[in-house]
């Protein structure tokens, strides 16, 4: 099915083949295969120590790949805006270590020139869902790229916005569900999971879910991490630090290590529960 007949609610057409899409030079990690991937990172880079025991938390907890936000898009200019060129190098650093590769996120066109230097795979996030200038330059390069929803976003206008990257050749594209806006204050976002379904109906796209981020408390991370496992998630990316209450960034939403230990677990027996690993 086109993008544009999702506009007019025309019948769903039976589930189109299941893109695989490869991240890191090797293609260790697939997203779209029968496992699901787990991505777990703190939200931005901070130091060197809060990076490097993230990494190695994450691959104590199964994670097969690593986040970090260098470039921050911050809803405040006041607040932390992310180390840029210092945090690359620390994501860097954490890969050698660990063998694992990374996503991170590119604000802007002029980061993204950067970022997909370095990162395995390129994200563009939910406030820069339609910044149509950056999906067509992230289109234009080679790198796997995470699209995260767009803070209001229906599904139509979302894989409109995949079809910008696509367009320009890229087709190695990652759908985010990241939480929508709702008039419910107790989470930070409503996680959305029936885009999973729904999207594999209309897309070859891999579909993952971000629970931290859509609801913005740690409490609610782990159940609804597993209910996006349950749901069909290709994979879960979870916001994680040492010391959650001293982050810079996202703090309530962060998983302690521990809490990371458990959830990898927790993830492993619903994958295999339905059918997956
Ligand atoms: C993030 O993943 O760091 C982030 C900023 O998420 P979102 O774009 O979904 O708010
Ligand atoms: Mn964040």
């Amino acid at each position: 099915m086109k993008v544009n007949e999702l506009m007019t609610h025309q019948a769903l057409s039976p589930s189109p083949t299941k893109l695989c899409v490869k991240v890191g030079g090797a293609g260790e990690v697939v997203f779209g295969g029968h496992a699901v991937v787990l991505i777990a990172g703190p939200c931005a880079v901070e130091t060197e120590h809060q990076m490097m025991t993230s990494a190695q938390a994450a691959q104590r907890a199964g994670a097969k790949m690593l986040r970090g936000g260098a470039y921050k898009p911050r809803t405040s200019p006041h607040a932390f805006q992310g180390l840029g060129e210092p945090g690359l190098a620390l994501l860097r650093q954490a890969r050698r270590e660990t063998g694992l590769p990374f996503v991170t996120e590119a604000v802007c066109v002029e980061t993204l020139k950067r970022v997909a230097e370095d990162a395995d795979m390129v994200q563009i996030g939910a406030r820069n869902m339609q910044n149509f200038a950056l999906l067509r330059a992230a289109g234009r390069q080679s790198r796997p790229v995470m699209l995260k929803r767009g803070l209001s976003a229906t599904y139509a206008e979302w894989l409109f916005a995949a079809e910008y990257i696509a367009m320009e050749g890229n087709t190695q594209i990652v759908l985010c569900e990241r939480g929508i806006r709702t008039y419910e204050p107790a989470t930070r976002n409503t996680l959305d999971l029936s885009a999973i379904p729904i999207l594999r109906m209309q897309t070859s796209y891999p579909v993952i879910v971000d629970p931290s981020h859509a609801t913005g408390r740690k409490e609610a991370v782990h159940p609804m991490a597993l209910a996006g496992v349950a749901g069909g998630a290709d994979g879960v990316m979870v916001d994680i630090h040492p010391a959650p209450k001293e982050a810079l960034c996202d703090g309530p939403q962060a998983l302690s290590f521990a809490s990371l230990l458990t959830l990898g677990e927790g993830m492993r027996d619903v994958a295999a529960a339905v059918g997956r690993a």
